[in-house]
């Protein structure tokens, strides 16, 4: 074995391996070269999911023909003028990104600055070949052909055509989601697949790429702290999905995928949202570029910051803060299309008597014999008081299956699940009570002995002492029982508490191994607040039902339970006449 140096080709083979790992990543970097460029619109076209061919054309400053043959060598860029990692003021800097490319497909660049000739210049599996004459008319437009042809170990890599494609999908939406005043295109195999207009503000943009459901029900999030700025829309904590991939994260204008990141998202709706579900989320953080080092991955796809504890206590208090003040709203897209789904297909033939839903009143509308059928209110509130209709939840009017209280506002109806509403209340309460003086207790008369099993028993000893701050009293009872002398006051009489016993010891034996006891007790609480609060079932008259109501506008964070479901959902008048077809 001997020492040898490596060919150019080869050595360059080897950094796009790093860079160019499929299609999305060689139009990362192309698009991102774009936007460094200054363009205002880039068009992105791509067949066979980018295997075969992917071309970008777009509107920026061009390159000279001195330029365009550099653009191909390896650090070769126009990015770092001062030779300070530290100052980076472009998506790019490494000046490997169209080397790499080149290395390893047939690629052709074609680009014209203002006022000078037009000149294109190709290369293949890294050879690059002399520039030429080109008829384009502004700005660069780049072909890359036949990506990987030159290393074809690497494309059994690849996905499908399908796959491939959406992973270019998602990040032309990401590239485009923090250049809101660019235009992007993207064509697969001839169709349009994105089409995204210079919008004037980043709000539209989110609204175009996630959705309007999602802008209409997220808090907007503004926030600066010792020079690092935060900004962004963060979902209400009912508009979650089961994965973390639309989660959209930007340092300094750069996509990135961070675990710092991420993880500050789930400890700020760590109390909102169950575990393994994820937020929807667009979050930009803009930081002096002396405090971040992006020159960590070689897709710049993770950066580290030098002050890594300021950015996450800016994040995670800055989207708590958001949630707490916007905590009592729910999601109202929830709500509409729950409904649209529930919408009688044949209810027109027995609509011949058709009640006034338009500011009528909804006791009133809810009389028709051909509803009492099947809606049996089991209280309902005749009067309401103008005051209690102006409130935000509005006048309770009746309970249906003894668990679904409908009130009256102002602008429609609100639908509340009396469990979920009830439990968020009680985790409020108990969370309140362990701030000031512990959790009150009520002892027992008797000590329940409980026979858990060894290993639940003795998990929950383990944190017998915390657990007494909760207020429950445990002690062991043999190898593999409990004895338990007292329980939160607040759970009422009626606690099953050999129920709560086992769904705690669950709840401790799988809440994260590595969360921290914090977690782990407002677990235990939420758990507790579960099994205290008003169970489906029961009735309650019109005074329970706007006490509840008025208890629920006063606690921060109501608008769901401890699950990351919504507590009430809020029917606009505007909505309830459209499903009914009169507007
Ligand atoms: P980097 O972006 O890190 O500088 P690249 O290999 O991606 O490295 O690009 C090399 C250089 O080519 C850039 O610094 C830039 O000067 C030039 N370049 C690449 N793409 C474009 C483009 N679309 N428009 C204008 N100049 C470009
Ligand atoms: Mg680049």
């Amino acid at each position: 074995m001997r020492i040898r140096y490596l060919p150019e080709t080869l050595i360059s083979q080897i950094a796009a391996g790093e860079v160019i790992e499929r299609p999305a990543a060689a139009i990362k970097e192309l698009v991102e070269n774009a936007l460094d460029a200054g363009a205002t619109q880039v068009e992105i076209d791509i067949r066979e999911g980018g295997k075969n061919l992917i071309t970008v054309n777009d509107n920026g400053s061009g390159m000279s023909r001195e330029e365009l043959v550099a653009s191909l060598d390896r650090h070769a860029t126009s990015k770092l003028p001062h030779d300070d990692l530290f100052k980076i003021e472009h998506l790019g800097f490494r000046g490997e990104a169209l080397a790499s490319i080149a290395a390893v497909s047939r690629i052709n660049i074609a680009s014209r600055q203002k006022g000078a000739d037009a000149w294109e210049i190709r290369a293949e599996g890294g050879r690059k070949y002399e520039p030429a004459p080109s008829a384009q008319t502004s700005g660069t437009k780049i072909e890359v052909r036949d990506l990987f042809f030159a290393v074809p170990a690497r494309l059994k890599f690849l996905k499908t055509d399908r796959a491939e494609y959406t992973a270019v999908k998602d990040m032309i939406n990401r590239l485009a989601m923090s250049y809101p005043a660019v235009s992007f295109r993207l064509t697969n195999d001839g169709r349009t697949a994105l089409h995204y207009r210079a919008a004037p503000i980043l709000r539209e943009r989110i609204a175009d790429i996630i959705g309007r459901d999602f802008t209409d029900n997220a808090l907007q999030i503004e926030s600066e702290r010792n020079g690092i700025r935060l900004s962004g829309f963060a979902a209400l904590p009912t508009f979650h999905r089961g994965t973390a991939q639309y989660q959209y994260l930007f340092v300094n204008g750069r996509t990135v995928r961070d675990k710092l990141l991420h993880g500050c998202v789930r400890a700020a709706y760590a109390d909102v949202l169950v575990q393994g579900r994820h937020p929807i989320i667009a979050l930009f953080v803009d930081i002096p570029p002396s405090e971040l080092d992006v020159n960590v991955h070689p897709a710049k796809a993770e950066v580290r910051f030098r002050d890594a504890g300021a950015v996450r206590g800016l994040i995670v208090s800055a989207l708590k803060h958001a949630l707490h003040e916007g905590g009592r709203r729910s999601s109202t897209a929830l709500s509409v299309k729950t409904l649209h789904f529930s919408r009688p297909q044949n209810f027109s033939s027995r609509q011949t008597a058709a009640p006034s839903y338009a500011y009528g009143n909804l006791a009133e509308a809810m009389q028709p014999s051909y509803m009492m059928d099947h809606i049996n209110p089991s209280a309902r509130a005749e009067i309401a008081p103008q005051q209690e209709i102006s409130s935000p939840l509005g006048a309770a009017r009746a309970q249906l299956h003894e668990n679904y209280i409908i009130a009256q506002t102002e602008r429609g109806m609100v639908i509340i699940d009396q469990h979920a509403a009830h439990e968020r209340l009680l985790y409020e309460r108990f969370k309140e009570q362990v701030g000031q003086n512990g959790i009150e207790k009520q002892g027992l008369l008797t000590p329940e002995i409980i026979e858990i099993g060894e290993t639940p028993a003795q998990n929950l000893l383990e944190f017998k002492g915390s657990l007494q701050q909760l207020g429950l009293e445990i002690d062991a009872f043999g190898p593999n029982a409990i004895a338990v002398h007292a329980v939160p006051a607040l759970l009422g009489a009626k606690t099953d508490i050999r129920r709560l016993v086992y769904d705690l010891a669950d709840e401790i034996a799988e809440h994260d191994r590595v969360s921290g006891l914090e977690a782990r007790m407002n677990a235990v609480l939420s758990t507790m607040a579960c099994h205290g609060s008003v169970r489906s079932g029961r009735r309650m008259n019109a005074d329970e039902m706007n006490a509840l109501l008025r208890q629920m506008e006063a606690t921060p964070m109501s608008g769901q339970c401890n699950h990351g479901r919504p507590t009430y959902i809020e029917l606009d008048l505007k909505d309830i006449e459209k499903l009914f077809g009169r507007t």
